[in-house]
């Protein structure tokens, strides 16, 4: 559910479901057909309407193709209130509508390279250009070759929210939804809270002159957005195309103008007072010099083959935008084609959507493990059926810590949707709720470590839950033994990062204390280790022995416990036997520890494996003046 849900406007329920179950893909095709266009208008709502999607894009869109094909299949299944016929969802009544003058329609989707190149046959047989029968093994040779071919203007797709903005005279005067694409909503109050919006175009406006684009969110301010949310205990949103429609939507401006949304212009409504430009292209040109946000990645090509290296180049490079985009969008250059061209149903025959693949995906978790990082953070993670997302297949996705798998409701056995864009780290983004099975579990955060067995702590200001194994954790072993031999710890010099490595992954040495029985014949057989260094980092750790307490009590490397910690807890108990008998209570006596701290060391002592290795330590003759 989004803010706006949450607000004070309560929507109406959404249309039951159907089944909970797929209808069997051999039903009769008109029970089919049925099915798919309530799934498909139960589904609208929550997006168009409710702005909260309880399934993915690409899940919607194979469902929509479905019924596509059937209806072409079986033209006497095709009704005129089907999905495949209409634009978006009923404007929401708590808003004015607003009567579009020339209607925001819809665009029709390619997936492939076929798609692309049928789309600029039928352009081009449209527009009477010759490029009539390619072959089809020899895609690109008839439209591209002839010089004749079609010039298209070349666009991001912006997942976002469609915006008619209406300047008179240069000033805005009213912004509203795409709607049904007949009549959208009055949202002009939420609209000027809008910084990329001009409130008044700069230069010679025309008298009348429809601004339509997209509203939308760039990811680093939905990331911020979401971090505020969370802290503040509300609901996060899925995505930014869903935080900008719910932002948007909002009955109180002031919430609206709280919210980082942005805007990129890349359409004409009703114009009045001046020509309509020559080309798409020049239009653009000229809306960015009357100072609205035009976005500079577009260009201008010929044919398919200019469409496709287009969506190609943009491909590669859609990680690294800072917006989402789910496709790129190909639009007739010239106005005049364009009109020539017209219109269907939904959507304009000048002009393709072409879609990148999806990275969202619906799949069900079928466990919650947890993973122990380098420094003991205890990492929920879901194992997943796997699903083809972003590019891969993915089993794995990350819940990050408790508290993010309570705020989600994960539980196992959901179906959930999982997200991977780029290199980042598949996420669960939300479960879908309706589809919770009857016995579906709640996770339990284990109390032990699955690689130690020590206990797992969380302590209070932090989200993260521990291993306390410090000393003992094979997953820590690696990081303790860096953090014991570092300069202001133990001092072990030439101890570093591939030393360590080694003797670790050759199971040489396991906590810091084995460190006290290496020898140089050990040392020297490993790789790139010459006698002289073997030798000097024996050397090194001999003279470690003998220390001081404070440097001792860090070296543990117990959580918030730094030098300066290290100290205050040396100089107050003097000797380590007291230290290692104090509970919380008596920690709290100690110069700036405050409850947390307490707890923290409370519980690495408590842990005997890690006391059995401290008694290793002064075993091998590490001591200091008491
Ligand atoms: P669309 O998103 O496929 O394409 C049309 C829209 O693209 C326009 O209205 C405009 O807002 C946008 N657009 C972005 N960049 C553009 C550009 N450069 N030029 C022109 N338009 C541009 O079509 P749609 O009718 O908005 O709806 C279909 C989309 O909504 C699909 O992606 C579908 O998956 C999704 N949807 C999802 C659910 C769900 O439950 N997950 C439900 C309904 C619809």
């Amino acid at each position: 559910m989004t803010a706006r849900t949450q607000g004070a406007q309560a929507p109406a329920s959404a249309p039951a479901r159907v089944s909970p179950e797929k209808l069997p893909a051999d039903a009769s095709p008109s029970a089919r057909a049925q099915w798919l266009r309530d799934e498909l208008e139960r589904n609208s709502y929550l997006y168009y309407v409710l702005d909260a999607p309880t399934i993915p894009d690409a899940e919607y869109d194979a469902l929509f193709r479905e019924l596509q094909a059937l209806e072409a299949e079986h033209p006497e299944l095709l009704t005129t209130d089907s999905p495949t016929q209409r634009v978006g969802g009923a404007p929401l009544a708590a808003f004015d509508s607003v009567r579009h003058r020339l209607p925001m329609l819809s665009l029709n989707n390619g997936f492939d390279d076929e798609d692309v190149v049928n789309f600029d046959r039928r352009c081009a047989q449209g527009l009477g250009r010759t490029a009539s029968a390619a072959p089809a093994d020899d895609l690109f040779s008839a439209a591209d070759a002839a010089e004749n071919s079609v010039e298209y203007a070349c666009e991001l797709k912006f997942d976002g929210l469609a915006m008619s903005l209406r300047y008179e005279d240069g000033r805005l005067v009213q912004a509203a939804t795409r709607g049904d694409g007949e009549t959208g909503e009055d949202v002009t109050a939420n609209v000027r809270t809008i910084k990329a919006i001009p409130l008044k175009l700069r230069g010679k406006a025309p008298a009348v002159l429809e601004v339509r684009g997209e509203v939308f969110m760039y990811r680093a301010d939905f990331d911020r957005l979401n971090a505020r949310q969370a802290e503040a205990g509300e609901k996060t949103f899925v995505n930014p195309r869903n935080a900008a429609a719910g932002s948007l939507r909002q009955l109180d401006p002031r919430i609206t103008a709280k919210r980082p949304l942005s805007f990129f212009a890349y359409g004409i409504g009703e114009l009045q007072g001046a020509d309509r430009p020559a080309m798409h292209s020049v239009m653009l040109d000229g809306f960015a010099e009357l100072g609205l946000p035009v976005c500079t990645e577009r260009r201008v090509v010929k044919g398919a083959q200019g469409l496709l290296s287009f969506y190609r180049e943009i491909g590669e490079r859609r990680d690294q935008l800072p917006y989402d985009i789910d496709g790129v969008v190909y639009k007739v250059n010239a106005i005049a084609e364009q009109e020539q061209l017209g219109f269907v149903s939904r959507a304009p025959r000048f002009a393709l959507a072409h879609k990148f693949p999806a990275q969202e995906m619906t799949t069900t978790v079928e466990d919650i493990e947890v993973q122990v990082g380098r420094t003991g953070a205890i990492t929920p993670v879901a194992r997943l059926a796997p699903v083809f997302v972003g590019g891969v297949t993915v089993t794995n996705a990350t819940l990050h810590n408790e508290d993010e798998i309570r705020r989600k409701d994960v539980h196992i056995g959901d179906t959930v949707i999982v997200r991977r864009a780029g290199d980042v780290i598949p996420e669960v983004v939300a479960v879908v709720l309706e589809r919770r099975p009857a016995d579906a579990r709640a996770f339990v955060m284990p109390t032990a470590c699955p690689v130690c067995g020590s206990h797992i702590e969380k302590l209070e200001d932090e989200a993260i839950a521990r291993c306390t194994g410090g000393l003992i954790c094979a997953a820590q072993r690696k990081q303790a033994l860096l953090h014991f031999a570092q300069r202001r710890a133990m001092d072990i010099e030439g101890l570093g990062d591939k030393v360590v490595d080694q003797l670790v992954d050759q199971g040489i040495v396991r906590t810091p204390a084995d460190l006290y029985k290496l020898g140089v014949a050990k040392l020297a057989a490993l790789d790139r280790m010459a006698d002289k260094s073997a030798t000097n980092l024996i050397a090194a750790i001999e003279t470690s022995r003998e220390t001081t307490l404070n440097r001792f009590i860090f070296a543990l490397g117990i959580r918030h416990v730094g030098e300066a910690t290290a100290k205050d807890l040396a100089r107050h108990f003097g000797k380590l036997d007291n230290l290692l008998v104090a509970g919380e209570a008596a920690l709290l006596e100690v110069n700036d520890v405050g409850p947390v701290v307490a707890q923290s060391i409370a519980n690495f002592l408590g842990e005997s494996h890690n006391v059995e290795v401290i008694e290793q330590l002064r075993a091998a003759g590490v001591h200091w003046p008491e």
